[in-house]
């Protein structure tokens, strides 16, 4: 089955896994700006990480046939430097009508600080002055409820914002229905150790429905397997669930929300 992987750091992947993922249907991946496992420390390191994401990554990823497409941001680890986190935003301009280009993304918190909470805020005063779609990444574990809250309660502070141009990323059992009651878009990540298994994404769509959610591997440099959406895949057909009803999840969804994008071009 063809899918889409739409949260997914190709900068930490080999091609060996861009090929990979071509053998079991992928056909394109969307790949936010995050932190690289280390502070950068001047915005060049962000001008040239954005150039690496907007000139040699939809490269690479054409030799195996897929499409690539990106976010812009400062991750919100990096953000509890508030002075470089704005030099970031400022740069995000240059660089946001580059061909594959989808908007502002992964924002959000991280340790749910004061710091966080500023930038993440400036960042969606920006998406919204240049009508731009924004992906926001919610903590882990222990901070990822009190986050969400947060999340959400500055998300409804911007009340021009649609909901439908924001998706809510690395949901769970206990945060998908603060993102889904608002109107937002979800995405479920699965990995290994941390975040949902293939079986409990499959039990949130059996409970939530398959309106406005999406799965992703969030494949990066930590462990995280890039070929995950397969084994979603996999675990919805065990279960009985049609081709169509997956399909709606691993490709019309991802493709619904990012085509609000002005500039975004698929096949
Ligand atoms: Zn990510």
């Amino acid at each position: 089955m063809q899918y889409i992987d739409p949260h997914i750091h190709m900068v930490s992947r080999t091609t060996d896994d861009y090929e990979r993922m071509a053998r079991m249907g992928c056909v394109a991946v969307s790949e936010p700006a995050f932190w690289a496992g280390f502070d950068r420390g001047s915005v060049d390191g962000f001008r040239d990480y954005f150039r690496q994401l907007t000139e040699f990554e939809p490269k690479r990823a054409g030799w195996s046939g897929l499409a690539h497409f990106t976010w812009l941001c400062i991750n919100a680890k990096e953000a509890e430097n508030v002075e470089l986190s704005r030099e970031v935003i400022k740069m995000i301009p240059e660089f946001i009508d580059r061909t594959g280009v989808l908007g502002i993304g992964e924002i959000g918190l991280n340790k749910n600080t004061k710091n966080e909470a500023t930038i993440f805020s400036e960042h969606l005063e920006l998406a919204s002055k240049i009508d731009e779609l924004i992906l926001i990444h919610t903590p882990h574990l222990q901070d990822k409820y009190k986050g969400t809250r947060m999340i959400i309660d500055m998300l409804k502070e911007h009340s021009e914002l649609d909901p439908g141009t924001v998706c809510v990323d690395h949901v769970e059992e206990h945060t998908v229905g603060l993102a889904r009651k608002n109107g937002f878009w979800c995405g479920m990540t699965l990995y290994p150790t941390t975040k949902c298994t293939p079986a409990r994404a499959a039990d949130i769509i059996e409970r939530w429905g398959d309106d406005r959610i999406m799965v992703n591997s969030a494949g990066d440099w930590g462990p995280s397997n890039p070929l995950a959406v397969p084994e979603f895949i996999q675990e919805m057909k065990k279960r009985g669930h049609s081709d169509a009803k997956i399909k709606k999840v691993v490709y019309d969804n991802p493709l619904e929300f990012f085509s609000q994008c002005k500039r975004f071009k698929f096949k």
